[in-house]
């Protein structure tokens, strides 16, 4: 089949700091332990970070922390953790290379176009100032790319035809959209208009006739108690879906934004609907990520714990007293750090609290995991040993 050249879009695969670039597309990067190539990344990170940022130089400055003295993880872990209070507290500029600021007023024009600014999300600001992550072109690309390891083993068969649920103006949905189209599949984002779960299930039902239907449902689980309604979930489009579409024609659910409640039996019910269908079990996996650090992890077909991706961000499973990580098999809180030129989030814990798991999976990745994620009120009340609760 002939393709114009023209029409052929460039990739990026690879995470550049320095001199030292990673390629993030291998699927081999999870089938090993860390490499020192790696290491190298999160060091060269740090460094360019130190360099071009002064909010950050600032903080390893107080801890006595010279970037280019940074060998090994032992030294990663020296870095002190931000927090959400700490983000909180600040304009979100601070965060950008020194660079940036200047040009909010009149624009990235003097920049090289893969250096400007491609997108900017935010967190409502519910529980104070909203967070914010920008990123450049390329730092989008390296999220998107992200999802082909997340996906290896899985046939791209089962989740071509992608009805993207997220709220548009999420990140979630432009990830769903971008990251999924790059896969090969076509995503049919929810309409902004439709507000009730019906019209929801009518767009879910009238979606490519001619080629199956959507066969993949990406989208948040279920409604949260605490926050603020965010529209269609997983759980309202099965109690919407009287015809029985999803137990008959979608083979691949992946959910993100809240953690899979069991109360809400998103699986059992799934595999319900697959059998009064007559059809396979769909599979159900869960992803973790936040606006701050966009896709963190993601369950392989296993469903024993969240990979946790290198690469595109690296992220830690640490003590909240020492910053030191937990063992196999203990709590601790999730850290991230975002490898992007765009906003730096340098070893942010998230609020979140997980088990580590440090053992190899069936699947062949012997990349570290985590499960029983559980939000924590803030890290503060956490780190004077009240840890606070709420699933
Ligand atoms: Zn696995």
């Amino acid at each position: 089949m002939q393709v114009a050249k023209s029409a052929v879009l460039r990739t990026v695969h690879e995470v550049r700091f320095g001199d030292v670039s990673f390629d993030i597309a291998d699927s081999e990067i999870d089938r090993r332990p860390l490499s020192e190539r790696a290491v190298a990344l999160l060091a060269a990170f740090v460094e360019d970070t130190y360099e071009t940022c002064s909010f950050h130089r600032q903080r390893l400055q107080k801890r006595g922390i010279t970037p280019n003295e940074l060998r090994s993880l032992e030294d990663f872990q020296r870095i002190p953790l931000l927090t959400s209070a700490d983000v909180a507290a600040i304009p979100d500029f601070l965060l950008l290379p020194d660079l940036y600021r200047t040009m909010f007023r009149d624009g990235f024009g003097t920049l090289p176009a893969e250096l400007r600014i491609a997108k900017k999300f935010m967190t409502s600001g519910t529980t104070g100032r909203p967070k914010v992550s920008y990123y450049t072109p390329m730092d989008w690309e390296a999220n998107l790319v992200s999802l082909g390891r997340q996906m290896e083993g899985v046939p791209l068969a089962k989740y071509t035809r992608v009805f993207n649920l997220y709220h548009p103006g999420h990140s979630a949905a432009k990830y769903t959209e971008d990251a999924y189209s790059r896969l090969g599949c076509v995503v049919e984002n929810r309409h902004p208009s439709h507000k009730t779960d019906d019209a929801v299930a009518n767009q879910f039902y009238a979606g490519l006739p001619d080629h199956g239907g959507f066969n993949c449902i990406v989208g948040p689980p279920g409604r949260t108690t605490d926050g603020p309604d965010k529209g269609a979930t997983v759980d309202t489009l099965l109690n919407a879906d009287i015809d029985n579409h999803i137990g008959r024609q979608v083979r691949y659910i992946a959910v993100a934004g809240s953690p899979l409640d069991s109360r809400l039996r998103i699986r059992e019910r799934l595999w319900e609907a697959n059998d009064l269908a007559g059809a396979e079990h769909a599979t159900l996996v869960q992803r973790y990520g936040s606006t701050e650090s966009g896709i963190v992890g993601s369950e392989c077909q296993q469903q024993d714990g969240i990979h946790l991706f290198f690469g595109f961000v690296y992220a830690e499973v640490v003590d909240p007293e020492s910053g030191r990580p937990v063992k196999n098999g203990e709590r601790g809180v999730v850290v991230v750090s975002t490898l992007r030129h765009g906003s730096r989030y340098l070893r942010y814990a998230l609020g979140d609290e997980a088990t580590y798991i440090a053992e190899p999976c069936s699947c062949g990745r012997v990349t570290p995991r985590i499960k029983d994620i559980r939000r924590v009120v803030d890290l503060e009340r956490l780190r004077t040993g009240c840890a606070a609760g709420g699933a």
